[in-house]
């Protein structure tokens, strides 16, 4: 079996004729064949990756390769690929393909990359463990009894068992990060905006970001640099040229003031071995010339509450869209009219947790309380943002947990969506700031899972984040 260490590691062996694309590919179809248990992919595309392999292979030696010449990904079935199906993990969009290619998508084929297939996820992006799946859950190959986390689980996984080089996903609230921790792979999610959304479809449109998974910093920085940049389909999208990521690494060897949050690291839930091994780290940061402080920061509590009325407000809004008339599942029963129409179609092609989602976002929306709920947790947004560039005037980033836990047994939090959702404490702090956060696979706990820590810098700084990242993973993986 080939193995490679980077992805530019492997571009060189190319190069140098030690592989080739199509045995590369080929490879990788094997080892999903085996492991099909794990249900990391929805779909695969042999015939098409191997197609567009074996053109790559022919290219003449000399000619000038693209920047992700050969690269193996694969993909959430949230983001659309152009004249492939894509359904969320979804009933209700069976049968639905993509019109068009996101941008995020269209940037990656012009360098050269090749998809090999689509991957699991919870529905809509909405969940913690891949279980809210239309098409089942997906295992962790480290221990297939556990959840890989999610929503972006597939992807996790399809890095974690080597069935491709890397993994393009998206995060809501965590959905890379934190199935990144429970795969023990890296997983980015930049600033809001600076991966066109154009094609990534909507659950909750001001909290989302296209992202990856990879097995290294210099991988995660290569696909972050050819995915990111303005976009004229995304208004939202950064402006400004976004540097160039894979230049991260810096000679100089400056101190650097990391924060740490005292409630986050003292967080009764959050298990002892995860914040032994931050407190460790924060130990030999200092020892290594760097400041690393416990601060106060108060908003820890309105997090997840703000968050969950927030998201679920947006994705009422946004699943409105599915009503069986244009495009996807409709019922078949005999309906009495339009409204029966829809209500069964929806309640037929929609599982229960988004049901759940719609029906509290729609709550938090109506008249009379829409003050209580929905323009209160705007306010806390609006504070937890103050807050967070205070913290930033002080420090070059911020280091957290990334999950209270390791990945845990199937079946474990289905029945509670509470327990689900105070999982994400760590994670939707990023997405509600908008700021790019980065979970580091460096330990491993005494019950076999792996586990890291998260790192997040100010907004539009994934440059630092990249750097600090690597620090870490160089210096302090264990
Ligand atoms: N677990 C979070 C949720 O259920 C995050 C999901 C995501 O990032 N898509 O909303």
């Amino acid at each position: 079996m080939y193995t490679f260490s980077t992805i530019s590691a492997y571009q060189q062996d190319l190069c140098n004729q030690v592989v080739t694309c199509e045995a590369m590919v080929r490879q990788y179809l094997q080892k999903i064949a085996a492991t099909a248990g794990l249900n990391a992919f929805i779909e695969l595309y042999e015939a098409e990756a191997l197609a567009r392999a074996r053109a790559l292979d022919a290219q003449a030696p000399g000619e000038p390769k693209k920047r992700l010449h050969g690269v193996i990904i694969s993909i959430k079935d949230t983001i659309c690929h152009k004249d492939h199906p894509v359904t969320c993990g979804s009933k209700i969009l069976t049968g639905f393909t993509s019109l068009y290619n996101a941008t995020a998508i269209q940037r990656l084929l012009d360098e050269d990359a090749i998809v090999i297939g689509r991957c699991n996820c919870d529905e809509f992006g909405m969940g913690s463990s891949t279980e809210n799946s239309f098409y089942g859950p997906t295992r962790n190959a480290a221990d297939t009894n556990r959840v890989p986390g999610g929503s972006s689980g597939g992807s996790a996984v399809s890095v974690q068992a080597g069935l491709c080089m890397a993994a393009i996903g998206g995060d809501t609230g965590g959905s890379i990060r934190q199935p990144a921790d429970f795969c023990g792979v890296v997983g980015l999610k930049p600033s809001y905006g600076r991966v066109s959304r154009y094609g990534l479809i909507a659950y909750a449109c001001s909290f989302e970001q296209i992202g990856v998974f990879t097995n290294t910093i210099p991988d995660a920085a290569l696909l972050l640099e050819v995915m990111s940049g303005p976009d004229d389909y995304d208004s939202t999208a950064l402006q400004e040229t976004p540097p160039a990521f894979t230049g991260y690494a810096t000679t100089t060897t400056k101190p650097y003031r990391f924060a740490c949050f005292k409630d986050a690291i003292r967080n009764p839930a959050l298990d002892p071995e995860i914040q032994q091994a931050i407190l460790d780290t924060a130990d030999r940061l200092r020892a290594d010339g760097h400041v690393v402080e416990m601060i106060d920061f108060p908003l820890m509590a309105y997090i997840v509450p703000a968050y969950y009325v927030l998201i679920t407000a947006e994705a009422s809004s946004n699943l409105s869209r599915y009503d069986g008339v244009r495009f996807g599942y409709r019922t078949p029963a005999a309906v009495k009219d339009l409204t029966d129409f829809y209500k069964q179609t929806r309640s037929e092609g929609f599982s229960k947790e988004v049901q759940r989602r719609i029906m509290l976002g729609t709550f938090v929306l109506s008249a009379g309380y829409y003050e209580a709920y929905y323009a209160r947790a705007q306010q806390v947004r609006r504070m937890l943002v103050d807050q967070v560039a205070t913290v930033f005037g002080g420090f070059d980033a911020i280091l957290m947990p990334v999950s209270p836990t390791t990945a845990f047994p199937l079946g474990e939090k289905t029945s509670d969506p509470i327990a689900m959702y105070l999982a994400d404490i760590y994670t939707v702090f990023a997405n509600l700031t908008g700021i790019p956060g980065i979970a580091l696979p460096l330990f491993r706990h005494s019950n076999g899972m792996p586990f890291g820590l998260q790192l997040m810098t100010k907004a539009a700084d994934e440059l630092t984040l990249l750097r600090l990242g690597d620090l870490l993973m160089q210096q302090y993986r264990q």
